[in-house]
C-alpha cells in the first residue's frame, strides 16, 4: 500500500528547518492576507518572523474558530486502562525499564471507573493504555470499548498502533476516534528516544494513520511531543501528514494535539524549550491553515493557559484527568504516566468555561451537530 512514508521520504529534516527559519516578515504578511493558506504559508506563520504578529494571528484564529465552531468547547475525559508497556521511551514513566507497580483494569474495574466519569456528565471518553499487546491486546480493547459504549456516545482510544483489520474490528465494537502521535518526525533522532520495543520502528508508527484511514476510522488525532526536537519542524511535518491524510481519507475528521513534555518517573529534561507564546502561535497557525481542524489542549497545560487558548482557536479540552490506571476510583495512588498541570475538577472547568462565554459540549462536536 502506498502510504505517507513515500511523501515523507521526499523531505529532508534540515532543509525543512532551514526553510522555516528563512521565512521573512513579507512572507508572514502574505500568509496573513490570504483567505486560503498552504503549507508554505503555514511555515511562515510558525517561523520566528511571525512572533511580532501573534496578536493578529490570534484575532484571525478566534474569528475563524467562532465561524466554524460557534462558542463551543468540547470536553472529554481520559481513562487509563493499563500501564503495562513493552517499549522503552526515554520520556515516559510507563517505560518497561521503570520499576513501577503495573496494573491492568479488570472488567469490573473498567465499569467502576467509567461509571464515575459518566456521573460527572461526560459523554466522550478516551481510553488509554501503554503498548503491551500481550496484556491489553485487541480483544481486551474490544471488550473495553463495548463496555464504554453502554455509557458513552463517543469512545476514542490512544493505545498501541494496530493493523487495519484490528481497527476495523474495533470500529464494529463502537470505536469512534484514534489518537496516535509520532512524537517526533525526525527519523535520525527518533531512535534515541525509542530504545526498545515496537515503537522503535519509526516507519510502522508513521504509517499507522494510513491503516486507520483504510479501516474507516471516523476521526484521526495527530501530534508531536514538544520538547524532543525543534517544535517548528515537527509541527510542519504534522501539518504535512494531516494534509496528506485529509486528501486521501476525505471522509475522516482530524484533530491535532499539542503535548509538551511534562515531569514523570525517570525524568528527562526537554531538549528544546517551547514557551507559552510559542504554543499560542502554533495553535493559531493551525487554525489559519484549516478552519475545520479540531485543536485539543490537555491538562498538561495550566488552567490559565487553557482558559485563554480556548478563546483563540482550541476547540477541545480534557478535564480532571488521571494518567494512571484506576486513577479515578480503583487505585488513585498508582503511578501516573506524567504529572498534570491543570488539576481543577470537572465542575470548576465547566464553570470557568461558562464564565468566559463558552458553551460546553460533552459529546464530540460532530455528534453534537447531528443529534
Ligand atoms: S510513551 Fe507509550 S509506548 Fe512509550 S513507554 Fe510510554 S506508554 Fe510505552
Amino acid at each position: 500500500m502506498n502510504t505517507f512514508y513515500a511523501l515523507y521520504d521526499t523531505y529532508d529534516w534540515s532543509d525543512v528547518l532551514d526553510s522555516i527559519y528563512a521565512k521573512t516578515t513579507a512572507d508572514v504578511h502574505t500568509a496573513l492576507a490570504k483567505e486560503h493558506r498552504n503549507l508554505e504559508d503555514f511555515k511562515a506563520l510558525i517561523s520566528p518572523s511571525a512572533k511580532p504578529f501573534i496578536e493578529d494571528m490570534a484575532q484571525k484564529s478566534a474569528m475563524l474558530t467562532k465561524k466554524r465552531f460557534g462558542n463551543t468547547v468540547q470536553i472529554y475525559a481520559p481513562m487509563y486502562l493499563s500501564n503495562f508497556c513493552s517499549n522503552h521511551c526515554t520520556y515516559c514513566g510507563f517505560s518497561i525499564h521503570n520499576k513501577i507497580k503495573r496494573r491492568v483494569l479488570t472488567t469490573q474495574e473498567i465499569r467502576r471507573e467509567m461509571q464515575y466519569i459518566r456521573a460527572k456528565g461526560y459523554e466522550h471518553i478516551l481510553l488509554v493504555t501503554g503498548e503491551a499487546n500481550n496484556i491489553a491486546g485487541v480483544e481486551y480493547l474490544e471488550e473495553a470499548i463495548k463496555i464504554a459504549r453502554e455509557m458513552f456516545v463517543n469512545v476514542s482510544i490512544e493505545v498501541q498502533p494496530l493493523s487495519q483489520e484490528e481497527y476495523a474490528r474495533l470500529i464494529d465494537a463502537g470505536l469512534y476516534a484514534v489518537m496516535v502521535y509520532q512524537e517526533t518526525y525526525h527519523k535520525e533522532e527518533y531512535p534515541k528516544y525509542h530504545l526498545r520495543g515496537k515503537k522503535s520502528d519509526f516507519r510502522y508508527r508513521l504509517e499507522t494513520p494510513d491503516r486507520m484511514g483504510q479501516a474507516g476510522i471516523h476521526k484521526i488525532g495527530l501530534g508531536a511531543l514538544f520538547g524532543l526536537e525543534d517544535w517548528r519542524t515537527d509541527s510542519f511535518f504534522v501539518a504535512l501528514h494531516f494534509k496528506y491524510l485529509q486528501k486521501r481519507y476525505w471522509k475522516t475528521k482530524y484533530s491535532i494535539s499539542f503535548p509538551r513534555l511534562r515531569p514523570h518517573e525517570g525524568d528527562v529534561e526537554p531538549k528544546v524549550a517551547m514557551s507559552d507564546a510559542d504554543l499560542v502561535q502554533l495553535v493559531c497557525a493551525y487554525r489559519l491553515l484549516d478552519e475545520d481542524l479540531e485543536l485539543s489542549i490537555s491538562t498538561r497545560e495550566s488552567d490559565v493557559f487553557r482558559n485563554h487558548i480556548v478563546q483563540m482557536g482550541a476547540t477541545t479540552i480534557s478535564a480532571e484527568s488521571r494518567t494512571n490506571p484506576g486513577g479515578y476510583t480503583v487505585d488513585p495512588e498508582s503511578l501516573e504516566q506524567f504529572s498534570i498541570n491543570d488539576t481543577r475538577s470537572t465542575e470548576e472547568v465547566v464553570e470557568t468555561m461558562m464564565s468566559i462565554g463558552k458553551e460546553v459540549v460533552w459529546k464530540d462536536w460532530e455528534h453534537f451537530q447531528n443529534f
